[in-house]
Order: C-alpha cells, then sequence, then structure tokens
C-alpha cells in the first residue's frame, strides 16, 4: 500500500491539546522528505505562553481534500466541547476552506506580519520611505479610526494606484475581518494575531531534520525526540507559575491569583492594575480590550475590585491561563446510562447483539470478522471483460422475473430491488426513482443519492497504533 497522506501525533501532545484547545497556529511547508510531500503543522498555546506541537501532517498535495482529511483526523482526536476558538493560518485557499468545513465555529485570522511583509514586497515604492500607514490602518481598535486611516493612505498614495488596488483588492477588502485590529480585537487570542510562533518552532524543526532529503523513520525519530524536550521545558514552566513568587506579585490583591495561574497572566494582569491608576472604574476609559482578548480581568474591573476592598476573583481569570497541569477527567458515565436504558427497552435478540458489540468493545481481539481471502483467477481475465468489484449481491431469479413485470404491477404494491436497478440501467435508466426496501419511510430514492451511499460504504480512512523507529505505542497515527 503506498500512503500518501500521513498524519500523527505524540500522546502527550494530544493531553496539551485537549487542556489548551483555544488557538491554534496552522502552517505547510514543502519537500521536507524524499518523498517530496508537504508537512503541516499545527501549533498549540500553554497558559504559560510556550508553544507545542499539536500534530504533524505528511501529504501529498495541498488540497482542499487533503487538508479535510487532516483537520477531520485532529478533532476526532478533540473532546468535543472543547474545540478551538481561534485558528491562525497564512492565505491558502485550500487550507482556509478546509478549516471552514471542519471547525466552522472557530474564528480564522491571517497573520498580518505575512500580509504585511507580501506588501511591502509587492509595493517596496509606495512605502519606501512612508510605510507607517499602513500599520496605522492595520493597528486601527475602533471601526472610525480605520476607516480615518485608510482614507488618509489612500489619500496619500493616489499617485500609485496598481498598490493601492492590491492593498484593497487582495487583503482589505475580503479579509480586513481576519487581521485588522478592530475585527481580531473582538476574539480571544491570547496575542497570537500573527504565525510567528510556527516559524519559531520551524527554525527548530529544521535544525533537527537537517536536510529534506531525510527518510519518514528518521525524521519521525528526530522529531519525536524534539517534542519529548518540548514537554518537558512545558512541564517546567508549569512547576515554575505554581512554586515561584516573584516580588511584584505581593500586593494583597493578588492573592487569590498567585501560585494558581501562569505568570505569564499575572504579569498582563500586573500591567493592567498599573492602568487602573489613570482608568478607575471608567469602563470607557478602559477600553476592556485585555478581557476580549485574553480572557483576563482589565483596567477599570481590577479598579473596580481594589476600591472595594477585594483580591482579583480567581473567577475572573479564564481557565486557559488557571490550567498548570494536565489531568484529563474524561467520563463515559452519561453514554453507558443511555446504553443501560436502550437495553432495557429491546427485546432479548436486540439485547444478545447489545452484548456482543460490547464484548467486542471492551475487548476487541475478540472480533469475528475475518478478513476474506482472495483467490486469484490463474487464467487471468480477458482484456476486453470489465470486472465487477461492486457490493451488490447476484439477483434471485424472482428478481429478474418480477423486475420484467415491475411496469405492469399495481401502484403500492411494487418491491423493486437492487437488482431489478441492474436490469433497469439496461433499459438506459428509463425509471431513475425507485423504493429500497428497507429504506427508513420507504420513501423514493433517487440515482444520486444510491451512487452517495455506495460510495461512502467504501472506507478511505483509517486509525492506527503504531510503534514505528522505536517511538511510544501510544502516539496516534492515521494515513491513507
Ligand atoms: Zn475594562
Amino acid at each position: 500500500m503506498t500512503i500518501t497522506d500521513l498524519f500523527w501525533a505524540h500522546s502527550v501532545s494530544l493531553d496539551f491539546l485537549r487542556s489548551f484547545p483555544l488557538v491554534l497556529i496552522m502552517d505547510c511547508i514543502h519537500k521536507t522528505n524524499r518523498c517530496g510531500l508537504s508537512l503541516l503543522k499545527i501549533i498549540g498555546v500553554t497558559s504559560t505562553n510556550m508553544s507545542f506541537f499539536v500534530a504533524f501532517a505528511y501529504i501529498q498535495f495541498e488540497h482542499v481534500d487533503n487538508y479535510i482529511w487532516v483537520l477531520n483526523t485532529l478533532r476526532s482526536l478533540m473532546n468535543d466541547i472543547a474545540l478551538p476558538e481561534l485558528i491562525v493560518t497564512d492565505k491558502k485557499f485550500a487550507l482556509m476552506n478546509a478549516i471552514d468545513r471542519v471547525f466552522p465555529t472557530s474564528r480564522h485570522f491571517l497573520c498580518w506580519w505575512q500580509i504585511s511583509r507580501n506588501i511591502l514586497t509587492k509595493c517596496k515604492k509606495m512605502f519606501e520611505t512612508r510605510d507607517n500607514s499602513w500599520n496605522f490602518v492595520v493597528l486601527s481598535s475602533i471601526e472610525g479610526e480605520y476607516n480615518e486611516h485608510l482614507a488618509t493612505m489612500l489619500k496619500e498614495f493616489c499617485t500609485y494606484p496598481e498598490a493601492i488596488d492590491y492593498v484593497t483588492q487582495t487583503w482589505l477588502n475580503p479579509y480586513k475581518e481576519k487581521f485588522v485590529t478592530v475585527w481580531t480585537n473582538s476574539c480571544m487570542h491570547c496575542g497570537n494575531v500573527t504565525s510567528d510562533r510556527v516559524e519559531k518552532a520551524h527554525a527548530k524543526l529544521k535544525r533537527q531534520l537537517c536536510s529534506g532529503q531525510v527518510d519518514f523513520e528518521c525524521s519521525w525519530t528526530k522529531i519525536h525526540n524534539l517534542l519529548e524536550l518540548q514537554h518537558t521545558d512545558i512541564k517546567a514552566s508549569f512547576e515554575k507559575s505554581l512554586t515561584v513568587v516573584q516580588h511584584q506579585f505581593r500586593p494583597s490583591h493578588f492573592r487569590e491569583l498567585r501560585g494558581n495561574i501562569s505568570i505569564i497572566a499575572l504579569e498582563i494582569v500586573l500591567v493592567e492594575s498599573k492602568r487602573a491608576e489613570f482608568t478607575g472604574i471608567d469602563s470607557s476609559a478602559c477600553g476592556c480590550v485585555i478581557r476580549h482578548t485574553h480572557g483576563l480581568p482589565c483596567a477599570h474591573k481590577i479598579a473596580n475590585y481594589i476600591r472595594q476592598g477585594r483580591p482579583i476573583p480567581i473567577y475572573s481569570i479564564h481557565s486557559h491561563w488557571r490550567t498548570l497541569e494536565i489531568v484529563l477527567e474524561l467520563t463515559c458515565k452519561p453514554e453507558l446510562e443511555m446504553i443501560v436504558k436502550y437495553f432495557n427497552d429491546c427485546d432479548t435478540t436486540k439485547q444478545l447483539e447489545i452484548l456482543k458489540k460490547l464484548g467486542e468493545i471492551a475487548n476487541p481481539e475478540s472480533t469475528f470478522l475475518i478478513e476474506p481471502d482472495v483467490k486469484p483467477n490463474p487464467r487471468g481475465c480477458p482484456a476486453h471483460k470489465k470486472i465487477d468489484v461492486s457490493i451488490r449481491r447476484d439477483p434471485y431469479a424472482f428478481e429478474i422475473v418480477q423486475s420484467g413485470h415491475d411496469s405492469h404491477s399495481p401502484k403500492g404494491t411494487q418491491m423493486t430491488t437492487l437488482a431489478s436497478v441492474q436490469v433497469n440501467k439496461k433499459r438506459h435508466f428509463k425509471q431513475k426513482v425507485f423504493l429500497l426496501p428497507g429504506h427508513p419511510g420507504n420513501g423514493p430514492v433517487s440515482m444520486s443519492s444510491l451512487a452517495e451511499a455506495s460510495s461512502s460504504a467504501s472506507p478511505t480512512t483509517s486509525m492506527a497504533s503504531s510503534n514505528i523507529g522505536g517511538v511510544s505505542s501510544s502516539t496516534a497515527l492515521s494515513a491513507r
């Protein structure tokens, strides 16, 4: 079997992912191995603001279909109630389309640093001397400010119509919500508005892989070693936040937070508490950006707590910053209760079937399914004869006879079978709508829905635990 796409993730990385699902950053690089496959890297961010590799995927083509397969595999490894709120990428249409389909509830940002770099390359003359105009536009924090800065930029550079056209038509008009501060600030991004992290992580990865001509096993081992080091560093950063009390966090309004949230979160709250001296409890002076973008108390809230003589409450801190250990408490209790209820409502035959299935789940080795032997035909097939690879059974004689009488059967008593469809096929699809026995409601099924049903019956993906190159067997691996 030739592998075209390969997804893999370290089991500890997946634990990190389930604990820190908030922001994911993705980037694809080309030809990282001698097979010439592209490598999609998926990065997450911890409460201590450290990056971690969530997963890697080697893909044959950077097409929507390949990305959808990767993202669906990723989603199947996540907890459905904790999906990413934000995904940051570069402008790659196929990846963007796949994100829209697999994570429709997540916000998507384009890396504004990459956009600025593209614009500076493309419109060098325009920004040669006065390159701040673009930054003013991108960093606008309210819509009125954005319109003002945009109008100023268009006026200043009216002698460069092509560049203005590129900036507005390629970036601002279609994508401003994905990178201009006024829109990105409406989402909790914890400061991740660029794909900078993935660039840095890539530099480390590149040092490990050394050459683009390494084989899978070699790159697997090297990446695995890199991940183990990363996990150790992250756990050390948790330990530091739990145990080290820095002098600047000694004031009493920090007492509920010290040792309970990450040091980086404490530092942000400290900056906001200094700002509180100027804003007071006035929310309009505060702007409340940190509360929306980081899930931390903003200046006016802190001023309010201090005025009431209360410490900043731990519940005002988003759970992302409070997570300083990887303890996942998954439970199957609700599902088991549902199964028991369903079991009690079933008849004995169904109950025996359920017991058999539960036995297989509890003991996967006990499956009674055996793959059939394939017996090759020693004489081979005549070149002109088409091989029938369909999963349909051969028609019974009465079905062929009955199908011949279908057109004479009284309405309502007609039983058209798959076999009769085969016969009808020879009649150039005169009958395009038919009834499938056993179909819910026995309603009409169109030819296209039958085709969909038969195509969905052929699995294209599989999940497997593997032990390649001495790497942990608990690593998730999926190939197709
Ligand atoms: Zn505020």
